[in-house]
Parts: C-alpha cells; sequence; structure tokens
C-alpha cells in the first residue's frame, strides 16, 4: 500500500504514520525527520535546509525530491510504504507521478488552525534519538526526559509561535490545493482531528477499513 497522509504542521500526521506504519508493517517516511536528521548532522543537503526549516519555509522541491528518489528506492519500500509531509507542493506531486508511483489512497487529517497553534505549543522531542512527546496527550514518564534515552526534551525551533503561523501559511497556499489534486488521482480520505491520539488512530483505521 502506498498511502499519503495530508495535513496541516501539528495535525499529528506524523505519530499517525508510525502507529499506521507498525499495524501496516511498511515504512514511513518523513521528509521532515530526514531534513531534521541531514541538520544535525550537518550534511550538504542539511546546511541548505537549515535556514528554510528554521523559518518554517519549504525547501526547494528540487531538494525534497533528490530526497524522495533516494528512498523511495531502499529495499524497506518494496511492499509500500507511508509518506509523511511529502508531496507538499504541486511540483513534488507531479515529480512523484513523473517516477511511476502510483499513490493508492490518500488520507487528510483535518484540524483548525487555532487547535493547531494550541496544540503545538506541547510537542517536545529528543534531540539524541528523536523521540517525540506532547505535553498534554503524550508526555514522557519523567517530565521533560526522554522515556528511550534519559536525554532532557527540547522543543523544535520550528515550533515557535510566529513560525507555526508562517508555517500553517504556507500549508494553505502550498500543500491544501493537493487534496483535489489526489482526489482526482486516487481516494482521498477525510478524517476529523480526535482530542486523543487513540481516538484519531480510531478514525483512521475505520476510514481505511482496517481492523484495529
Ligand atoms: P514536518 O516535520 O513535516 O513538519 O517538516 C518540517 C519542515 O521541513 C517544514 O516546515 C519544511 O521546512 C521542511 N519540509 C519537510 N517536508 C518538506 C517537503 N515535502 N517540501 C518542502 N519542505 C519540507
Amino acid at each position: 500500500m502506498k498511502l499519503i497522509l495530508l495535513g496541516a504542521p501539528g495535525a499529528g500526521k506524523g505519530t499517525q504514520a508510525e502507529i499506521l506504519a507498525k499495524r501496516l508493517a511498511i515504512p514511513t517516511i518523513s521528509t521532515g525527520q530526514i531534513l531534521r536528521a541531514a541538520v544535525k548532522n550537518e550534511t550538504p543537503v542539511g546546511q541548505l535546509a537549515k535556514s528554510y526549516l528554521d523559518a518554517g519555509e519549504l525547501v526547494p522541491d528540487e531538494v525534497i525530491i533528490g530526497i524522495m528518489r533516494e528512498r523511495l528506492t531502499e529495499a524497506d519500500c518494496q511492499n509500500g510504504y507511508i509518506l509523511d509531509g511529502m508531496p507538499r507542493t504541486m511540483t513534488q506531486a507531479m515529480a512523484l507521478e513523473a517516477g511511476g508511483i502510483e499513490i493508492d489512497t490518500s488520507l487528510a487529517i483535518e484540524i483548525s488552525d487555532q487547535e493547531i497553534i494550541d496544540r503545538i505549543s506541547g510537542r517536545r522531542f529528543c534531540p539524541e534519538c528523536g523521540e517525540t512527546y506532547h505535553t498534554i496527550s503524550a508526555p514522557p514518564k519523567v517530565e521533560g526526559v526522554c522515556d528511550v534515552c534519559g536525554t532532557e526534551l527540547a522543543t523544535r525551533k520550528d515550533d515557535a509561535p510566529e513560525t507555526v503561523r508562517n508555517r500553517l501559511r504556507v500549508y494553505h497556499e502550498e500543500t491544501e490545493p493537493l487534496k483535489d489534486f489526489y482526489r482526482s488521482r486516487c481516494e482521498l480520505l477525510t478524517v476529523d482531528n480526535q482530542p486523543s491520539i487513540e481516538e484519531t488512530t480510531k478514525v483512521i483505521y475505520e476510514a481505511l477499513g482496517i481492523w484495529t
């Protein structure tokens, strides 16, 4: 299965993609995660991408298309994958199509801008192992400390309120039109964000017609 998750930044795509990936036994490919790792490791892509990430702007299409081209040919992608955070522009969507990649299903998680702003303020991540948390919906066992490796948790730089507003603007302008694009190409399922991660997973499973 080749599945695309669409939704505003902070809609919970990453969290739900990880849950779905385990359930469907296919990998999640998150361009945001790949880019953050590249920035941390100071690779050439990371050096190029850093200022875009910090400002909440989109990294140029050709960089993203290059990353995806490389990643999607790896062995673990043979039985399908979940794309989280890519495509984000029409050019990226067209590049996937031109590369012969046929998406089976796209799923959009709907959430209001105000909920996003409230929710993102609680997001934390582990700068060492990358595990993600939320102060209210997915807190670590010990406040401020990673359950997995014990490192002090941090806030993503691009989760600062003014950057979030910019990311939402970019989302509405560049990425939201992809819903119509995928509606015309494959099925587009939409689910409303729910109060908890578990409830959102449940409506996603129902929409996809899979059992918990
Ligand atoms: P995310 O973790 O998906 O919210 O992505 C974090 C940041 O990485 C975004 O705000 C962009 O700066 C960059 N990014 C991730 N995926 C893409 C993409 N497909 N196209 C352009 N920029 C991206």
